[in-house]
């Protein structure tokens, strides 16, 4: 297992599902923060909650197959105040977190992140061509239940989020260690429209949540994998050992073969400059009045551009001055 997305459907069946491993890419993720000076690397628990969100919103992206960047993010009170995922058409991943303050060792997520129930989960989806004045899509849930108890589960989070905003049922099994980081994800397709029930007749009431039979033994079996058995089988092994009993067949994305997670980062000098440009010649001026450079490092990447006075007056100089583009100067 390196990195692998595998959709699949259960034939004449309302239900399909991808499972992803990954091992390169989150290792790359991992490193990267490990071995950058200014951070060091993310407490355990930490790490964990970061990878299964690497792990769901790749899982998502193939899902809706969105051509744009798909944003997963979770923010709160308590010690880590966000941690971001996002993931491009081509499986492109980069992930960050930020903590201030201390996360114990085996904390939980509230803890973590919901301690005053402020915590928020956001799914955006930001087109690839945006038109003018076009605001990328949003959908946003608390992390705690409609009676106010607090997830403890990302996936439980997910599932709250799918059934809200989307009302689709959606069982999903995450995990993530030091090594690893997968996912399985089990969606009810609303049958209105859809091609692969082979025209068996099937009534409206099921196109409901929480109606579907099929649905819900399936749901029963995928929820039945162990987080040890996600990251350390086989996906062959995982869906034989699950659904042994249904008629799986299994799917290609869009028939790319070799879609595949990877690492990758969007930054790029260009766009700090850019930044920099949008905070104005006055505020770059004062930073440069107080340090030799503009000194800017990628939360994603750890790559750090500097720009000194000359590079900063040529920003202001430029014929052609680069669109802004929100974002923070350290
Ligand atoms: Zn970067």
């Amino acid at each position: 297992m390196t990195n692998s997305v595998s959709p699949f459907i259960f034939e004449g069946l309302p239900v399909r599902g991808f499972l992803v491993q990954m091992k390169d890419t989150w290792a790359e993720i991992l490193t990267r923060r490990r071995t950058n000076p200014d951070t060091g690397e993310y407490p355990q628990s930490v790490r964990a909650l970061l990878g299964e969100m690497t792990a769901a919103a790749v899982l998502l992206q193939s899902n809706i197959k969105f051509d744009g960047a798909l944003i997963l993010q979770i923010w709160g009170d308590g010690p880590l105040k966000v941690a971001v995922v996002e993931v491009q058409p081509d499986l492109r991943v980069r992930a960050t977190a930020k903590v201030i303050g201390q996360v114990l060792e085996g904390a939980a997520l509230s803890q973590m992140i919901n301690q005053n129930h402020g915590g928020r989960c956001s799914i955006t989806y930001d087109p690839q061509s945006r038109r003018p004045g076009q605001q990328p899509y949003q959908g946003v849930v608390p992390l705690e239940d409609d009676d106010g108890v607090s997830f403890e589960r990302l996936s439980d989070i997910l599932e709250h989020y799918m059934r809200r905003s989307e009302q689709l049922d959606t069982t999903m099994v995450l995990g993530a260690d030091d090594s690893s980081c997968a996912g399985l994800l089990i969606q009810r397709m609303p049958i209105k429209g859809q091609d692969n029930l082979g025209g068996k007749q099937i009534e409206f009431e099921e196109d409901a949540l929480d109606q579907n039979e099929d649905y819900k033994r399936i749901s029963i079996l995928t929820a039945s994998l162990s987080v040890q058995e996600l990251l350390n089988l086989s996906s062959d092994q995982i869906l034989h050992r699950l659904y042994w009993e249904e008629k799986l067949a299994h799917l290609s994305l869009d028939g790319q073969q070799n879609l595949t997670p990877h690492f990758g980062c969007t930054c790029s000098r260009a766009r700090v400059g850019a930044m920099i440009q949008n905070l104005g010649i006055e505020e770059a001026q004062s930073i440069l009045s107080e340090r030799e450079d503009i000194d800017v490092s990628c939360d994603f990447c750890g790559t750090n551009y500097k720009f000194d006075a000359v590079d900063t007056a040529q920003l202001f100089n430029s014929q052609n001055p680069q669109p802004p583009i929100p974002g923070v100067v350290h």
